[in-house]
This record gives structure tokens, C-alpha cells and sequence, in this order.
């Protein structure tokens, strides 16, 4: 299985060397949580986080 990378400025979660959020390759292998996203506009979680597109995200980025 590929190791997933959370991205240290949006905390999006992907496989990639680039994060397909916010275009930082600032990316760690240590984090934990997961959030799914799946309407940034209308999740009460995603306005609390700040996140404004439907995807995977980490609860902590370390
Ligand atoms: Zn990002």
C-alpha cells in the first residue's frame, strides 16, 4: 500500500509529491485522523478548519 503524506499547510492527504490542495511539497508522513470532506461550503467541520474543498484531510499534522 502507498504511503499517504499530509500536507503541512492545508493538511490534505495524498500519495503524491505535491499537494493537490494548496501546491506545497511541504508533505509529512506523521499524521493521524482522518477527515472526509465532501461539501466545503455547507460542512459546519469544514468552515471550522478553514477548508474550502472537498477532500481527504488530517485531523494533526505533525
Ligand atoms: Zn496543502
Amino acid at each position: 500500500m502507498a504511503r499517504e503524506y499530509a500536507c503541512k499547510k492545508c493538511k490534505a492527504i495524498t500519495i503524491g509529491k505535491v499537494c493537490p490542495i494548496c501546491k506545497s511539497t511541504e508533505l509529512s508522513p506523521n499524521w493521524s485522523g482522518i477527515i472526509l470532506i465532501f461539501d466545503a461550503e455547507k460542512s459546519l467541520i469544514a468552515t471550522t478548519l478553514d477548508i474550502k474543498k472537498a477532500h481527504k484531510y488530517a485531523l494533526k499534522v505533525a
